[in-house]
């Protein structure tokens, strides 16, 4: 065994029985990266359902408004036709004072005029309040929409909760796995293993037609040959331990 003067270990012998370890801790490394890859996913699948609750609670508000407009028109309206009939009243209680026939023509004539007006005002009130009805229940319909849509979120934001505890449940017990194998390598083979990990979130690489799989980067003859070799190796440009295709 050579012992570099780093005391890296680098270029000695990796028996069998290590280079096994390097291979089930690499498949240790890409297993818990993938794990924790769609741990981070589950989450963003509440992100779609978060913007119909927010898309529908909008569509609320619209309806609701539209809903608050016709009614403040309407009770605008009945004031009108109220101030009308207040009116009416009052010119009626005048009607038999009148002195000559002529005023009371032309009180009859303000009467009528105003009664006439009074009946447009209702007739619209009364388009205005089936409007109404039928803007109220789009409203309702909207109301119900969104819900529905918080009820599906909900639902979902449980699943994924129920989801994500299981599924790190399972990532620690990965890991759990990982420090085992981890434990087996012998401590210059450890060391160099927990450097590449810390910095790269793996520690060994496969080495395929001299490029190492980790980094994507074409290595040297030289190292290449190292491997070949069973001699510890790293990959110059991301420090992974080298292995090949088992
Ligand atoms: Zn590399």
């Amino acid at each position: 065994m050579t012992i570099n003067p780093e005391g890296s270990g680098e270029g000695r012998n990796l028996d069998a029985g290590m280079l096994a370890v390097l291979h089930r801790l690499m498949a240790a490394d890409r297993d818990i990266a993938q794990a924790h890859a769609s741990l981070d996913r589950r989450p963003k699948e509440l992100d779609l359902k978060r913007r119909e609750v927010a898309t529908q609670e909008a569509a609320v508000r619209t309806a609701t408004d539209t809903v608050k407009v016709a009614q403040k028109r309407i009770d605008r309206k009945s004031l009108e036709s109220d101030a009308l009939e207040a009116d009416v009243k009052k010119l009626e209680g005048q009607l038999f004072s009148l002195k000559t026939n002529d005023e009371f023509e032309a009180m009859k004539h303000q009467i009528a005029q105003r009664r006439e007006k009074d009946d447009l005002i209702q007739t619209e009130v009364l388009e205005l309040l089936e409007a109404l009805e039928t803007l109220k229940a789009d409203e309702a319909g909207e109301k119900d929409k969104l819900r529905a849509l918080q009820a599906n979120l909900a639902k979902a934001e449980e699943r994924v909760r129920a989801e994500l505890a299981v599924a790190e449940t399972e990532v620690m017990a990965k890991e759990e796995a990982r420090q085992a194998l981890r434990d087996q390598l012998s401590e210059d083979l450890r060391a160099l293993y927990d450097v590449a990990h810390e910095r790269r979130g793996s520690g060994v690489a496969r080495l395929v037609d001299q490029v190492c799989k980790g980094c994507d980067t074409q290595v040297t003859m030289n190292v290449l040959g190292a491997v070949m070799a069973r001699k510890l190796t790293r990959c110059p440009h991301c420090q992974r331990i080298l292995v090949l295709e088992s």
